[in-house]
């Protein structure tokens, strides 16, 4: 049982607090009042280590598109092992997977490859300020993009310091961020198209790149505009500013990404956690002059340099392009048919037990934000947020101990091995909690 003291998650996470600062080696999945230690994980369900089974909401925040150990991608994996792990020499496997990136995403021409997300996020800004020539970038206002500090800023700021509405604060939210690096980097207001505009006309001399995280993962999914992405887009091209579309969490929306749905073409995209089937991985890609700065043929000497002792590792690669094998037309539209059923039986639910809330998310992206207003910024989404705060911790508690494991708070990444009998499990579970905590008359 959760929050049982003495399970042995509760006494490996007190163990782990002599070792690890924190007990722990990651804040994005430090949840009170300690975490569940995961010993096991098979296809959409996962073993703790006290030996209780959950299905998967987390799917290692979206990376785990096909749940755990899916076979074909643990035989090229397993294949890729046994041949060759890690080298001082390219390898085909990298060819292979850059081509299937570029022959999926119209936007990329070509692609370099890193370790993480964050880390190709780190090298989308260098690349943007040296094809421009310009030093600031921006980015919207409750956007995660990785640990990268010109872009780990104003990702949940709060009112007290976040400035005006249309004209939003940079806030440094950890330290060791230096004011320096923090100036040059503007914050745009979401889905406030003049406000936004306005900004990127006032900058546009200094301004090398937009950063888009254009279903905002840690706004609940927060679709930005089509009106805000088309006028970023237009505002962008016609005043030599790259866009950079962040598809690290959104990739997994479609064959093309969010890029495709949204149908926006950015110069650079950022890619990760699915495209290496559960192995550390993230990519760069995007247009072919832009790109061109990591060329070192033509003087002998990149402009950018770009090296990494596990860039392009085979296994990464391997696993990376089997996974994306995998995700064709038909999974997508598997992977959608369960997001919508998920969505449409938490609506109900939230309506048959008189809990109104916010049911938010595209494809295999889900949210539930019971007793939200609906909202279309940030600064409506973290206000609401904070007034429902105390319930999320409930609900969160509520839902393992019925088997389902979410994203902090009620979140749900679905993963390919799901079927409509796990949909309905984990909506038998949602409907259990909803009504223990609307009946508890506790905040839910
Ligand atoms: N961008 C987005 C939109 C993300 O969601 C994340 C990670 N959650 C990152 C970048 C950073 O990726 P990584 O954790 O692989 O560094």
């Amino acid at each position: 049982m959760f929050t049982a003291h003495g399970s042995r998650s509760a006494s490996l996470f007190k163990r782990a607090q002599a070792s690890l600062p924190g007990g722990n080696s990651r804040h994005s999945i430090a949840f009170p009042p300690y975490p569940i230690y995961a010993a096991s994980g098979s296809g959409c369900e996962i073993t703790d280590a006290d030996g209780a089974v959950y299905i998967d909401c987390i799917n290692n925040m979206s990376a785990n598109i096909h749940g755990h150990r899916h076979p074909a991608v643990m035989d090229a994996a397993f294949r890729q092992q046994e041949r060759l792990v890690s080298v001082g020499l390219p390898t085909e496997t990298e060819i292979v997977l850059a081509e299937m990136l570029a022959e999926r995403v119209a936007s990329v021409d070509t692609v370099r490859f890193c370790n993480s997300g964050t880390e190709a996020l780190m090298f989308a800004a260098r690349a943007a300020r040296a094809f421009t020539g310009r030093d600031l970038i921006a980015k919207i206002e409750g956007g995660y993009h990785g640990a990268y500090d010109s872009l780990d800023l104003s990702n949940k700021p709060t009112p007290d310091v976040w400035g005006d509405d249309d004209a939003p604060a940079t806030v440094m939210e950890g330290a060791g961020i230096t004011q320096a690096i923090a100036n040059q980097t503007l914050v745009l207001p979401v889905n406030r198209v003049e406000a936004t505009r306005a900004i990127i006309r006032a900058n546009a001399d200094r301004l090398a790149a937009v950063f888009i995280d254009p279903l905002v993962s840690r706004m609940g999914f927060l679709p930005l505009t089509d009106a805000y992405l088309r006028m970023v887009r237009e505002e962008t091209a016609c005043r030599g500013i790259l866009l950079v579309f962040d598809e690290v969490f959104s990739f997994r929306l479609g064959r093309s990404g969010a890029q495709g749905k949204f149908a926006i073409t950015p110069d650079l995209s950022t890619f990760g956690k699915i495209i290496g089937g559960g192995f550390p991985i993230g990519a760069l890609g995007g247009r072919h002059d832009v790109m061109e700065v990591f060329n070192h043929l033509p003087s002998g000497k990149p402009k950018v340099p770009h090296s990494g002792t596990f860039f392009a590792n085979p296994v990464s690669m391997a696993a990376g392009a089997a996974a994306l094998e995998l995700l064709d037309e038909a999974m997508f539209a598997h992977l959608d048919r369960i997001g919508d059923l998920l969505r449409k039986g938490i609506s109900e639910i939230s309506l048959r037990l008189s809990v109104p809330g916010q049911v938010m998310g595209m494809g295999s992206l889900v949210a539930f934000m019971p007793q939200m207003e609906p909202y279309t910024d940030y600064r409506a989404f973290a206000q609401g947020a904070a007034r429902a705060g105390g319930e999320a911790v409930k609900h969160f508690g509520g839902l393992i101990n019925r088997g389902v494991l979410p994203v902090f708070p009620r979140g749900f990444i679905l993963s390919t091995p799901m079927t409509e009998d796990t949909i309905g499990r984990v909506l038998e579970a949602v409907e259990a909690t909803v009504k223990a905590a609307r009946d508890a008359h506790v905040p839910a």
